[in-house]
């Protein structure tokens, strides 16, 4: 960092390379990347009470090191994200409705200054730092590890389903009474996307509970849907086995796919539901007549999730609500710029449908959104002054600021 700050070179700093935005972990010719493969050590301590993982590693190799532990991590649902990028976000992961986003689970973290100086932050040294770097993003120094506190959990259940295209309007219905049945339910999860291809089915649910029951009352509204076929059997199994059914190492391929999302939270209400996917519906039959695939995520949070998260910068609202997020996915750069317009539309629709139900709500998850939202304000004006204070304090030349060459930086907020 010293020699980036003399020679003032532009850099990026990557962990595992998934962010979707173009140059947040990239860097050109001209420039510096420091890239954090090689720091992907696992460390659970002796008492299993938490467990050190450097920021290279990816989650399903976290989750694998602790296999046979009996304890887990809350760490991303998808095993393919590093634990750097990922935690910076704030991140959801399959305990979230339990314990809060994946960074609320950080109890310490080590951090190299713009100054080279190594620092370590938890409750009692540095915790500004250490609260800033739990959903705060790549503003404050290049993280080295960040101590996350285990969970008692080993055996759950788990599933996951594929349908056909014509059945997204049972899967919506029954989104809606699942979320209003799970308002207070700390123990399910569901991984949920549709998708209006009828190539193949790409409409999936996955579905999550912490103990080892299966098929639990929590998920009735979606088991009489006919499914096309099962993605995952029926299985009771820890956190390594559900990771081992979606780990693809060598992701982000080579060459990339182009991939863009937007992220839109709103509280669990059905016509905007109904509303946004209507027009997501529109807006994907238009990204398939040029060859582009858009999907429609649901992620939702419970208020119980919101609770857990609070001592995060993230400001959540304190209601049941739905991290909604859709992606699109391309391969020629000659549609960069009608996929990207269409991204922008499609976030305008859902919240236009959620203003006009009352269903609106500030916060933009980091991790989901493309770089023209204005993701650090959504954390609400007090905490991003708090956050500049804590960057100007830590890094007083902005270099992170000022040399960063993209990502969700304070200057660009
Ligand atoms: C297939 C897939 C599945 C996903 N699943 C989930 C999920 O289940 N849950 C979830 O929350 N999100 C998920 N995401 C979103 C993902 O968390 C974000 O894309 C996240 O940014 C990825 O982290 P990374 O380290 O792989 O990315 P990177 O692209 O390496 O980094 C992202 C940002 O963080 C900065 N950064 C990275 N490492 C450091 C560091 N050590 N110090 C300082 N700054 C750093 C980078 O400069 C960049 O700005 C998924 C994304 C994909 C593509």
């Amino acid at each position: 960092m010293n020699i980036i700050a003399f020679t003032q070179s532009t850099f990026s700093i990557r962990s595992g390379g998934h962010d979707f935005n173009v140059n947040h972990s990239s860097v050109g010719q001209a420039g510096v990347l420091i890239d954090m493969i090689n720091f992907n050590q696992t460390t659970l301590s002796t008492d299993k009470k938490t467990m050190t993982i450097g920021v290279g590693a990816r989650w399903g190799d976290v989750y694998q090191a602790l296999n046979g532990s009996g304890v887990s991590v809350n760490g991303a649902r998808s095993p393919n994200p590093a634990v750097g990028g990922q935690t910076l976000g704030g991140g959801i992961g399959w305990f979230s409705n339990l314990v809060g986003v994946c960074a609320a689970s950080v109890v310490a973290l080590e951090v190299v200054l713009a100054n080279s100086s190594i620092i370590r932050a938890d409750n009692e040294t540095n915790s500004g730092l250490l609260w800033a770097l739990t959903g705060g993003g790549p503003n404050y120094g290049v993280v080295t590890s960040f101590t996350y506190k285990t969970l008692p959990i080993d055996n759950m259940w788990f599933e996951s389903r594929l349908y056909t295209p014509d059945k997204n309007q049972l899967l919506l219905n029954a989104l809606v009474t699942y979320n209003e049945m799970a308002i207070n339910e700390t123990k399910a999860n569901i991984i949920y996307q549709l998708s209006e291809d009828t190539s193949s089915p790409q409409s999936f649910v996955g579905f999550l509970y912490l103990d080892p029951v299966e098929r639990p009352s929590i998920f009735r509204p979606f088991y009489d849907i006919p499914q096309h076929s099962t993605r995952i059997n029926s299985t009771i199994g820890n956190l390594a086995k559900l990771a081992s059914f979606y780990y693809n190492p060598v992701y982000p391929q080579t060459p990339p796919s182009r991939e863009y999302v937007v992220s839109m939270p709103h509280a669990i209400n059905n016509a905007t539901y109904q509303e946004s996917y209507a027009a997501f519906s529109i807006y994907s039959k238009q990204a398939a007549a040029f060859g582009a695939a858009m999907n429609y995520g649901s992620q939702p949070i419970t208020p119980s999730a919101v609770q857990a998260s609070s001592q995060t910068p993230l400001n959540l609202t304190h209601v049941n609500q739905d991290w909604v997020h859709v992606t699109i996915e391309w391969n020629s750069p000659e549609n960069d710029a009608r996929s990207l317009e269409l991204m922008q539309r499609m976030g305008e629709s859902i919240l236009s449908s959620a203003i006009r139900h009352g269903a609106d709500l500030p916060y933009r998850f980091m991790n989901d959104a493309y770089n023209g939202q204005r993701v650090l304000p959504s954390y609400g004006a007090g905490n991003l002054e708090k956050m500049w204070s804590i960057a100007q304090a830590y890094d007083p030349k902005g270099v992170f600021q000022r040399l960063q060459n993209g990502g969700w930086l304070l200057s660009r907020a």
